[in-house]
């Protein structure tokens, strides 16, 4: 995307046009104000493929960790990282954004925010967050349905459908896909 994104649209586009493998990370870092190693990857890289500065990708975990460490101790021992991952420092590796596959084979911890959470939470935590939500009980039926035989993809790709209104099957193969299909389908 050549539009840069702003932070202070993340809190609305986490409702409206992220997959729910990063809107659970976006809620964790906004409740906890802070957030694992794997979540800062999987989300930090997420964000730079959207569209969000490196300044603002900074700026974004700047202000939410320094509501629990000071800013000198983020910037010690977090920003590093960030410059890392946008090919800034170190290797000069551009870090690309994590697909599916990666995120529900290698990402998963018990306890962590991040992973797939079709797979990683527990069918009960699963519904009653899709429930949050404001999806219906014959939504959250027809999500299951694909969780329950493993078919993460499936599952989300049904969440798309019934977030957008759209009639398309489609089943999800990359966080950043999903988010530029919803943009285009929100014009
Ligand atoms: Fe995220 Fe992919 Fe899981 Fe959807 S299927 S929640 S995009 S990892």
């Amino acid at each position: 995307r050549e539009i840069a994104v702003p932070i202070e649209s993340l809190d609305q586009l986490s409702k409206t046009s992220m997959p729910l493998c990063m809107r659970v990370c976006h809620e964790h870092i906004r409740t906890q104000h802070h957030i694992k190693h794997g979540g800062r990857m999987q989300y930090g890289l997420f964000l730079k493929g959207i569209g969000v500065t490196l300044e603002d990708s900074i700026r974004f975990w700047r202000d939410e960790f320094s509501k629990k460490m000071d800013v000198d101790k983020f910037t010690r021992s977090y920003e590093y990282n960030i410059h890392h991952n946008y090919g800034k420092k170190g290797s000069m590796v551009n870090y690309s954004p994590y697909s599916c596959l990666k995120i529900i084979k290698e990402m998963a911890a018990p306890g962590d925010c991040h992973g797939c959470p079709y797979k990683a939470l527990d069918q009960t935590t699963l519904k009653s967050k899709l429930t949050s939500y404001s999806l219906s009980p014959s939504a959250c039926e027809e999500i299951m349905y694909f969780v329950s035989r493993g078919h993460y993809q499936f599952a989300c790709g049904k969440y798309f459908m019934l977030t957008h209104n759209s009639q398309t099957e489609v089943a999800i193969n990359h966080p950043n896909t999903y988010f530029e299909e919803s943009q285009n389908l929100m014009g």
